[in-house]
């Protein structure tokens, strides 16, 4: 089945550590699709200006994403300019551009009304809402968001979650959305606002999935050398709900497993600056990481 997404497409200036990078391709749309493209089709809908270069679009259209729903407007593209220092999980926004996303109104392409799986990637919860609304049946409606929404648009931020399946967040992040400093009291305030599920994403340190009473723990990928982690949440949305998509197997085992091939999309983004790493990866490669990712945690249960 594939996936409707709506979220950023735009320019990113990074600076790491390990070098820095201006007016690249990024946005939280953008990182989405393409990761998801490796597991299933995907609808992206979202805004860019008339500055934004055709050839950032023939780079998705590589892909399997659908640009239907993506307007090209007067005006300039949606800009993000972020810092991370040494201590790599934690990112800071020195600047936020909205620019054509501001006055957005998304209407949906014929066929878009009808899909399944619906990711809201980290954008205007209102908009978020508003993309939702048009969909006539999802099965399932998994999303993402910053703190920049939480702080800045809480309410309608509660309001969207009360439709939402599954959110996707980081640790800090979740502990700022529930106003709660405990991760497990945390997530528990997060599941009465509307998900059934909680992914925390824990950068370097894995994820934890909340799910009905259960908790799954995955590790990252160790890697020797990470350049950028922009995108990082971004791609593991994409790994995960398209790993979920392309099965249409939504049991506890299944998100399990989704839960893995997420990291592993992540775990390659990281590896360069903006989408670079994912214009030269495989899928072979994706599947050799997830056995990897096997035996990172296996070990003898009690006899
Ligand atoms: P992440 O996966 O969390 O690293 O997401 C990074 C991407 O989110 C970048 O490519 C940014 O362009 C995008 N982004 C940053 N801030 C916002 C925002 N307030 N709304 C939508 N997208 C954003």
């Amino acid at each position: 089945m594939s996936i409707l997404v709506v979220g950023s497409v735009a320019f990113d200036s990074v600076e790491t550590p390990f070098g820095r990078v201006e007016e690249v391709l990024g946005g939280s749309g953008t990182y989405f699709a393409t990761s998801a493209s490796f597991f299933t089709d995907v609808q992206l809908v979202a805004v860019v200006g008339e500055d934004f270069p055709e050839e950032h679009l023939d780079f998705l259209r590589s892909r399997r994403v659908d640009l239907g729903g993506l307007k090209t407007v007067p005006g300039r593209t949606f800009r993000w300019r972020g810092r991370y220092d040494y201590d790599l999980n934690e990112a800071h926004t020195l600047e936020t551009q909205l620019n054509v996303f501001e006055t957005f109104r998304p209407e949906l392409p014929q066929g878009y009304e009808d899909a399944r799986f619906v990711f809201l990637a980290n954008i205007d919860p209102e908009l978020q809402l508003e993309v939702l609304k048009q969909v006539k049946r999802p099965e399932l409606v998994a999303c993402d968001t910053m703190n920049f929404w939480i702080e800045g648009k809480r309410e309608a931020l509660l309001k969207t979650l009360r439709h939402v399946d599954i959110l996707l967040i980081n640790e800090g992040e979740a502990r700022q959305l529930a106003e709660e400093p405990n991760l497990v009291k945390a997530a528990r305030t997060i599941l009465a606002m509307g998900p059934k599920t909680l992914v925390v994403k824990r950068g370097e340190y894995g994820v934890l999935m909340f799910h009905e009473h259960s908790v799954f723990s995955a590790p990252a990928y160790p890697l020797e050398e990470v350049f950028d982690p922009t995108g990082a949440g971004d791609t593991f949305g994409g790994g995960f709900t398209g790993y979920l998509a392309a099965t249409g197997n939504l049991s506890e085992a299944s998100l399990r497993k989704a839960i893995v091939f997420g990291s592993v999309m992540a775990s390659f983004n990281v590896e360069n600056f903006s989408l670079n790493r994912m214009k030269t990866l495989e899928y072979p490669e994706i599947e050799a990481r997830f056995r990897k990712f096997e035996l990172l945690t296996e070990f003898e249960g009690l006899s």
